[in-house]
């Protein structure tokens, strides 16, 4: 056995050792059984002390690589699959987890794989995707504030902490939430792995068979799909050029009384619309009158850049019978995973314990990190540059819509912020599969379906411009365009 071990090297020689045994095994070159040098003749081969190598053998039995027993010559241990790479093992197991698998979550199962392959193509501007554009991110004070919390507190933030979320950044929150008219305290706010813990921790708290939720028609699709594993039923309510159809909900309501209603008032996922305040007095005074809460979902509540700000309707809730979802993922960094709920204690205290029992609390570092950033100014600075940056790029998808496709082809409502245009689009025979017709004119949305409880009569297009510069939504927009007219030429 050759080993080289480089004297310009920092790390030590039986850490070296280690490693090139170790990586012997893993290739294959060392077998199963294969004897290894005893330490002397190592040591003496290397020029090493013998206690060198005797603690390199120590730690390859440690890591159970070899075998050691006294008085015989160290031997490669046994593995079950020597030699071969990750990707190869276990090839083919027998055990089938489709057997296993409830029936709700093998329908997750067919959406997730239907998701998977929708990786962006080149040459195609995509308008899919509903994330901040990584271009226009704050990398390097984001860094900087992980840095400087784990440099004066790392150990503590590496323990599992506050269950409802790091105390200081609650206290922030609950500042922020007053700027929306929420008065909170720190001990109504519980912060949540996204909003989507959230949505998930409160369906499954009201779930019981028979239950079912109000939602918008269309609604985000993530949503259905987590009602749907809850054992949920959407009632669904058709949404009209206001907000939630409010005669339809109280019709309904009469019918059968649901269990939560479930709203984005600002710029709805897929509308984009923005419901007045007196929508939101109407729509919470129903039902305060039915006796049915409110999950409201702002996940974009701060993207507000054209018009007045609309208070949430949490801001209004005189009996507490709303709960407030927000999150940083749209503005900020969805990869942070940090969301939170603004509810009524007894609510809060209720998600709590639903969310310790499924992922115990969430992680410390990033959310010291985040409220440090906040903090310093850094979100307020990022947040206004993200009004004027959007400001101008829904500018010119309006420009380009209104000059490039005839409002009889399609029609669609001019958003007044967030990052989302939706159409109907006039049925055409020439085109079956949309989706295929926008890709051969290099262009790619997302198509309503997801978005309604049940299968849907008209086509609907979502428009999603947060990934996309002026230039791109302005070619993107203009092929969308071309699309349309060739399915009406
Ligand atoms: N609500 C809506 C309407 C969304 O569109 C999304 C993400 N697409 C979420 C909630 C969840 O986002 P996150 O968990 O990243 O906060």
């Amino acid at each position: 056995m050759l080993l080289k071990l480089d004297e310009a090297l920092r790390t030590p020689k039986s850490i070296q050792i280690l490693e090139q045994v170790r990586s012997r095994i893993e290739s294959g070159a060392l077998r199963a059984g294969e004897r290894l040098p005893s330490t002397r003749h190592l040591a003496e081969q290397l020029g090493l002390h013998r206690s060198t190598v005797a603690t390199a053998y120590q730690e390859l039995w440690a890591q159970g690589w070899i075998e050691l027993s006294p008085g015989a010559h160290p031997r490669v241990r046994a593995r079950i699959h020597p030699g071969k790479p990750l990707s190869k093992v276990a090839a083919k197991p027998s055990f089938d987890w489709g057997c296993v698998t409830s029936e709700p979550a093998a329908e997750l199962l067919q959406v997730h794989r239907s998701l998977q392959g929708q990786g962006a193509t080149e040459h195609v501007i995509s308008f899919r995707r509903l994330e901040m554009d990584p271009r226009l991110l704050p990398t390097e004070s984001f860094r900087n504030s992980l840095q400087r919390v784990m440099r004066l507190r790392g150990t503590q933030l590496l323990g599992y902490g506050d269950r409802e979320g790091y105390g200081p950044l609650r206290e922030y929150l609950a500042r922020r939430m007053q700027r929306h008219g929420i008065s909170a305290q720190p001990e109504e706010i519980l912060i949540t792995s996204g909003s989507q813990q959230a949505l998930d921790l409160m369906f499954r708290m009201i779930a019981k068979p028979g239950r079912s939720v109000a939602v918008e028609l269309p609604t985000y699709g993530y949503a259905l799909q987590l009602l749907h594993l809850a054992g949920l039923k959407p009632m669904g309510i058709p949404m009209n050029s206001e907000g939630m159809d409010l005669d339809a909900l109280e019709a309904s309501m009469r019918k059968q009384r649901p269990a939560l209603v479930y709203t984005m008032p600002n710029f709805q996922n897929p509308t984009g619309i923005c419901t007045s305040p007196v929508h939101r007095e109407q729509l919470l005074g129903l039902c305060e009158r039915h006796g049915v809460p409110i999950l409201e979902d702002g996940f974009e509540e701060e993207m507000k850049y054209f018009g007045k700000v609309v208070q949430p309707i949490k801001a209004l809730d005189r009996t507490g019978l709303v709960a407030y979802a927000g999150t940083f993922s749209k503005v900020l960094f969805p990869g942070i995973r940090i969301g939170w709920v603004t509810a009524p204690r007894s609510c809060i205290e209720r998600l709590a314990a639903l969310r310790t029992f499924t992922d115990l609390c969430p992680a410390q570092p990033m959310q010291a990190a985040l409220h440090e950033f906040c903090e310093r100014g850094h979100y307020d600075l990022h947040l206004s540059r993200m009004h004027r940056v959007f400001r101008k790029r829904m500018q010119a998808a309006i420009r380009t819509l209104r000059q490039c496709v005839d409002p009889a082809w399609a029609q669609w409502q001019e958003p007044n912020g967030g990052f989302l245009i939706w159409m109907k689009l006039k049925a055409s025979p020439k085109v079956q599969d949309w989706e295929r017709h926008f890709a051969t004119h290099g262009v790619e949305v997302t198509l309503g379906q997801a978005a309604f409880a049940a299968p849907a009569n008209d086509v609907f297009i979502r428009i999603c411009i947060s990934l996309t510069d002026e230039e791109q939504i302005a070619e993107g927009l203009q092929r969308l365009g071309r699309a349309l007219a060739a399915a009406h030429a």
